[in-house]
């Protein structure tokens, strides 16, 4: 399969200069359903990258009649934060411009329905009640994109509107018709491979072939997987509110690949094979040996997102025998030791702190100088 390869500008810059994203669209000789992937949102999480890259190749080998439907696919989707440098460091989880971190600025179609110049959720599954599944999803993707397109708009008035909504619109215009989103992220630090999985879409987790997931009990919406599916999963609890229950094939994930500013093979690895797997799992691909035999007897370890601990250090300090990465500690388990100096005139000190809780310890901070009150290690507790 060819690919269509599509330029998409997102800023002019005061040096004249254009930065733009490229999209990979693959479209199989049989339509269907959309799959829509994007790696490197924030700027130093690169694994993805090479994810997008090791699909494109595997893509291009496939006959289009493996393909149901089509498959877009954008890395570095966001080349502002992909080129920030602070020394030999990249910092692009915030625009440097407004400090507001990139994942946390997309538009949610289901905070917009409760203006009052709009047509409530709860109203609109009184309105869509008698349709059935299929029309349901058909009329409310259409009135979803109508307002998205409304509200986008706004960008060529001559006021303007900031940076960060011009981009959301460019992003989440490529993805609103999409029934799977796959948003590809890393640790800003160091971190084991992972998922983020919406309430009722548990049973969609093991298609990836990961053995964690962090249940997203809690959740504002400003997200790129929660604004893709924050809408379709509201407007599925008001229809059952009223008597009928049922899912839409829609889906989105986050995959936490690894640790920042590095590309591990393993991540990369586990990256391909479990989107490979999902899309095979999902019917959209047609692959010999796929869904891979592992898959019907694979079980995720799910951890509530409200339930994760940060660690925090309580002086400053260095690092130092901190647990490993991936390790399931106990409670009152020496976590780490704290090298403390200090300047009052007393000999410098190692302060042990323990486990407060038994859990996971999933992601560490990279730097092992840490200030007061700065961020040293998450666990993951409460397994399900
Ligand atoms: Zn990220």
């Amino acid at each position: 399969m060819i690919p269509d390869i599509e330029s998409v500008d997102i800023a002019h810059l005061a040096s004249g200069d254009i930065l733009a994203i490229q999209v990979y669209k693959f479209r199989g000789a049989t339509p269907g359903k959309k799959a829509y992937l994007q790696a490197n949102l924030h700027g130093a999480e690169l694994s993805g990258n090479a994810v997008i890259y090791q699909l494109i190749q595997f893509l291009c080998d496939l006959d289009a009649s493996q393909l149901l439907g089509e498959i877009w696919l954008v890395p570095t989707c966001n080349p502002l934060a992909t080129n920030q440098r602070s020394h030999h460091y990249a910092s692009g989880r915030y625009n440097p411009y407004t400090g507001i971190d990139w994942n946390r600025i997309f538009w949610d179609y289901e905070k917009d329905s409760q203006s009052p110049d709009q047509m409530s959720l709860a109203d609109m599954a009184q309105a869509l009640i008698e349709q059935d599944s299929k029309q349901i999803e058909e009329t409310f993707c259409k009135t979803l994109i109508h307002r998205f397109q409304e509200q986008a708009k706004q960008e060529h008035t001559a006021s303007g509107i900031p940076f960060e909504e011009q981009y959301c619109y460019r992003l989440q215009s490529l993805c609103l018709d999409a029934n799977y989103v796959l948003d590809l992220h890393s640790s800003t630090n160091q971190s084991i491979d992972y998922l983020y999985c919406f309430q009722g879409r548990e049973q969609s987790a093991k298609y990836f072939l990961l053995n964690t997931a962090i249940l997203l009990d809690t959740y504002d919406g400003d997200a790129f997987d929660e604004a893709f599916l924050k809408p379709w999963l509201s407007l599925e609890a008001e229809l059952a509110k009223l008597g009928k229950s049922l899912q839409f094939d829609r889906e989105s994930w986050t995959l936490e690949l690894g640790s920042g500013m590095q590309i591990n093979p393993d991540s990369v690895y586990r990256g391909v094979r479990g989107i490979k797997n999902y899309l095979v799992s999902k019917e959209m691909l047609k692959l010999n040996r796929f869904p891979l035999i592992q898959t019907a007897s694979k079980t995720v370890q799910f951890f509530p997102k409200s339930k994760s601990k940060k660690y925090y250090a309580k002086q400053g300090g260095m690092l130092q025998s901190r647990v490993l990465l991936g390790a399931w500690v106990t409670s009152g388990q020496l976590l780490y030791q704290l090298l403390v100096f200090n300047r009052e005139g007393r000999l410098p000190e190692l302060v042990d702190v323990p486990t407060e809780e038994s859990g996971l310890v999933y992601d560490l901070s990279s730097n092992a100088s840490v200030n007061q009150g700065e961020y040293i290690l998450e666990i993951l507790t409460h397994p399900q």
